[in-house]
Formats: structure tokens, C-alpha cells, sequence
């Protein structure tokens, strides 16, 4: 049962989540929607439940772990199919270890931002519905107060609940749970030779697309432990996450992640390790452990289908040619030397202009061009650009629209997020609001928020997130 806290009070809801279960979002601010959304009552018909599972921490086998701080209260049947309702931090479970069930409003905000944030990218996620909070003081490095966040997917298992019941021998647990999977999630597998297998194979393959999409947007999760894997394909679990600015392909996100085993390039190779621990998990249902091994092969066409699609896509190409690659290798690598902001670099090459008299050039690429201190280097990259275009006879116009929709204009930034927990540590939720206001629609250019695709300011430099949540 979850934990009452004390003088629970609205923050914020997501309409666009509400509409998939089905939920009038006007509702959610009264007292009776706070209520249960915060823990302190629980519905009609709801049996809460926390699940347990284990997983692999930073590569080494962590046993038991579970729902330490997440509690499900059950499903709602919307207009996109059942949907589970969770609160995360709604107080101790059986399975809270050390933990005290609770999470700060600090790391629920990015949560809450980031799950509608990554929606409306495209990228497939758990959604948040709502966010409460409450003046009960939680401890962390310091004193902060609680926060609930009300999470949404058609289903929370993990690639580390298979896990568990493997590593605890209960063969018949760990059927159960791939069939109700099968069953509820994947139908289509059932008539298979070796459902398992399929099952395998298809999770392997989500996979390794969910982290194109990650990477194709600068997105790094932070902490991709097998327990946060979800068996669906769908990004869970927003912790110490971050967008790419400065592009650096090494770039560890969250702080505590020293070795940088989750840095923005190894969650690729990650991904697929990930994918293999729970191909081990899987092996006594699927018994062919060659069959499986090919399965897991599939991860890399998969994500480098996928990939290639995606980043043709915010290059504006249209058609396939050899060498897309190579253009694509040598931009990435251009942006790295340069550390080039991401978000702002694909945004601003949407503007290029395919034909431009020689001498006009560098004025007329000024706005790209500039994020680069490597100037001949650009320039070299701009040419052979533009000669591909010009190979697809690309026009100017239609192509600039269409890298609008997918080089978005707003992400979350962590200055972003940053100012909007400081003004919500202080009482004012108003830029929790307009930030995902604006997250909700990131490729449209909003005039009036321009300011929030700027770079990021000086002081941003020092922020750290870590695990601390
Ligand atoms: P995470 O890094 O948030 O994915 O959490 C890893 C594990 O620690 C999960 O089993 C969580 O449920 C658990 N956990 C994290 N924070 C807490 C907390 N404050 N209380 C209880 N369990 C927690
Ligand atoms: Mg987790």
C-alpha cells in the first residue's frame, strides 16, 4: 500500500498522457485525482502491487532489487489500450532495501519533463500523467522535499525480472512471466515455432531502435542497467539523464557513472550486452542457445538500419547513396573536434541553401558555420553536402520543412530543467508549466520561447546529476 504524505498538493499533469488512458486531464487537479495520485487514497478496485526483479548494475550482477519506490495501482483502458498506472515514491515496499521509498521533487520534475519530452520526439516511452508533491523532507545530500510521479506504459517489466527468476532457478516463475508477456504484449509470436525465441529476437531488435532514436537526438539515459530495460523497447527509468550540447562522443552524463560505461557512444555496444543478459535468462524456455546467439545478432543490422534512416533524415536526404555514411562519419566527427551544440547544429542545417555563389558562401552559412572553429574544416564537409543534395535535386524549401520535423528545436536541456526545480523548490511551478508547453512541440519554432533553444549559460558548466534521486 502506498504511504500517505502529508498535505499533498497538484504541480502538474500531462493532457496528452491523460487522453491515452482515456482521462479528462480538467480532473486531475482536484482534490480527490491529488489524493490518489500522491498515495494517500487508493481507488476503488485498485490492488496495488510491487513487482520484483534483479539486474546487472554498471556490468556486475546486483541479485535481488524490485520496485524499492514505485507501486502500481492497476490499468486503465484508453483509446491507445490498457495502460499501467504507477506511482514512483509513494513510500516503502517489500522491496525498498536500504531505500526509504520516497523521490525528491528535484528528480521528479525531470522525470515528468523528460518521459512528454521524449513523446513528443518520436522516441518510444513511458509517459507521465501527473506530478504531485508534498512538504514532507526527504534526505539526500541534502534536505529536499518528496514528489510523485505518476508513470504510464502498457507494461513496467524489465529485462531483469526475467532475470530473477533465472538466476533463482524457478523455471516455471520464469515461463509464466514470458508467456503473460507474449501473451498481453507480443500476440503475434504465439503461433511460432519457439515463441521464446521470437520473443528474443523481437525485444533484441526494439532495442537496439530505441537507442538509434537516443542517439539520432543526443539523448543519454544515464544508467542503462539491465533493470532498466524495459521488455517492451521503451526508454524507463529517467534518472541522471541528459541531452548532448557540446557534441562529445564520450560524454558521461551522470556523475556517479565514473568509467563512463553509459558514455553517449558505449549505449550502443550497452544495449546489445543488455540484450544478452537477458538472452541468458531466456535460454532454459528458448533450449538453443545457437538459435539464440543468432537472435541476438540481429541487434546490430537493426540499430544500424534504423540509425542510417534517422540520420538520413536529419541530413534531408531523400534518397540512399553509397557514401551517406562517410558524409554522415565525417559531420560527426567534425562535431566532436568542434564540440558543436547538437540540438543546434541539426536545426541550423536545415536553413543551409543548396546554391550559393562561391564568394557568398561563409556569409550565407554564418549561422552553421559559426558553431565551428574549424572553418575550413566546415567548409570542406559544406561542399560535399551540397553536392549530394544537388546529386537528389534537393529544393531548398521542401527539404528545409522536412529536417524541421525531425532536428527538433527544444530539448531538455539540464539548464532548463535546472531553473524550472529552483523556482519549484521555491513555490513557483509556472516554468515546470511553460517548459512543457514547449517540449510538447519541439520541432514547431515558437517565436515567443526562443530563448529556451539558446545555448546553455555559463554557470550550466558546473551541473552535475548523479544517482541521487
Ligand atoms: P534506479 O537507479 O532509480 O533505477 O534504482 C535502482 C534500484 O534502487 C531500484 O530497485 C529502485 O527501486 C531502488 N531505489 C532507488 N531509490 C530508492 C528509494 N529512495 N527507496 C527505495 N528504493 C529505491
Ligand atoms: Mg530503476
Amino acid at each position: 500500500m502506498p504511504t500517505p504524505l502529508p498535505a499533498p498538493y497538484f504541480i502538474a499533469a500531462s493532457a496528452k498522457a491523460a487522453a491515452l488512458a482515456g482521462l479528462d486531464p480538467a480532473v486531475l487537479a482536484r482534490e480527490d485525482f491529488v489524493a490518489v495520485f500522491s498515495g494517500n487514497a487508493v481507488p476503488p478496485r485498485s490492488q496495488p502491487l510491487s513487482a520484483v526483479y534483479s539486474g546487472h548494475q554498471f556490468g556486475h550482477w546486483a541479485g535481488q532489487l524490485g520496485d524499492g519506490r514505485a507501486i502500481l495501482l492497476g490499468e486503465l483502458r484508453g483509446p491507445a489500450g490498457p495502460m499501467e498506472l504507477q506511482l514512483k515514491g509513494a513510500g516503502m515496499t517489500p522491496y525498498s532495501r536500504m531505500g526509504d521509498g520516497r523521490a525528491v521533487l528535484r528528480s521528479s520534475i525531470r522525470e515528468f519533463l523528460c518521459s512528454e519530452a521524449m513523446a513528443a520526439l518520436g522516441i518510444p516511452t513511458t509517459r507521465a500523467l501527473m506530478l504531485t508533491g508534498s512538504p514532507q523532507q526527504v534526505v539526500r545530500e541534502s534536505i529536499e522535499s518528496a514528489a510523485v510521479v505518476t508513470r504510464m506504459a502498457p507494461s513496467f517489466v524489465r529485462f531483469g525480472s526475467f532475470e530473477h527468476w533465472h538466476y533463482r532457478g524457478k523455471q516455471e516463475a520464469l515461463r509464466a512471466l514470458a508467456d503473460y508477456v507474449i501473451r498481453d504484449f507480443y500476440p503475434a509470436l504465439r503461433a511460432a515455432a519457439n515463441p521464446y525465441l521470437e520473443l528474443l529476437r523481437e525485444v533484441t531488435r526494439r532495442t537496439a531502435r530505441m537507442i538509434a532514436h537516443w542517439q539520432a537526438v543526443g539523448f543519454m539515459h544515464g544508467v542503462m542497467n539491465t533493470d532498466n530495460m524495459s521488455i517492451l523497447g521503451i526508454t524507463l527509468d529517467y534518472g541522471p539523464f541528459g541531452f548532448m550540447e557540446a557534441f562529445d562522443v564520450d560524454h558521461i552524463c551522470n556523475h556517479t557513472d565514473q568509467g563512463g560505461r553509459y558514455s553517449y557512444s558505449n549505449q550502443v555496444p550497452v544495449g546489445h550486452w543488455n540484450c544478452y543478459a537477458l538472452a541468458n535468462a531466456l535460454l532454459p524456455l528458448i533450449q538453443d542457445k545457437e538459435a539464440a546467439e543468432a537472435a541476438l545478432d540481429g541487434y546490430v543490422d537493426a540499430y544500424g538500419d534504423k540509425f542510417d534512416e534517422l540520420v538520413r533524415a536529419k541530413l534531408g536526404l531523400t534518397t540512399k547513396e553509397k557514401g551517406d555514411r562517410a558524409l554522415a562519419d565525417a559531420m560527426f566527427r567534425l562535431m566532436h573536434e568542434n564540440r558543436v551544440d547538437f540540438t543546434l547544429f541539426f536545426r541550423r542545417l536545415g536553413a543551409l541553401r543548396v546554391d550559393v555563389l562561391d564568394a557568398d558562401r561563409a556569409e550565407a552559412d554564418a549561422p552553421l558555420r559559426d558553431l565551428f572553429l574549424d572553418r575550413p574544416g566546415y567548409d570542406a564537409w559544406a561542399v560535399d553536402y551540397r553536392a549530394r543534395l544537388r546529386r537528389e535535386g534537393s529544393q531548398d524549401a521542401a527539404r528545409r520543412a522536412a529536417m524541421a520535423r525531425v532536428n527538433p528545436k527544444y530539448v531538455l536541456r539540464n539548464y532548463l530543467a535546472q531553473t524550472a526545480i529552483e523556482k519549484a523548490q521555491n513555490g513557483d511551478f509556472s516554468e515546470v508549466h511553460r517548459l512543457l508547453a514547449i517540449l510538447e512541440r519541439p520541432f514547431d519554432e515558437q517565436p515567443e520561447n526562443e530563448a529556451y533553444a539558446a545555448l546553455p549559460p555559463d554557470w550550466a558548466s558546473h551541473l552535475e546529476v548523479s544517482c541521487s534521486s
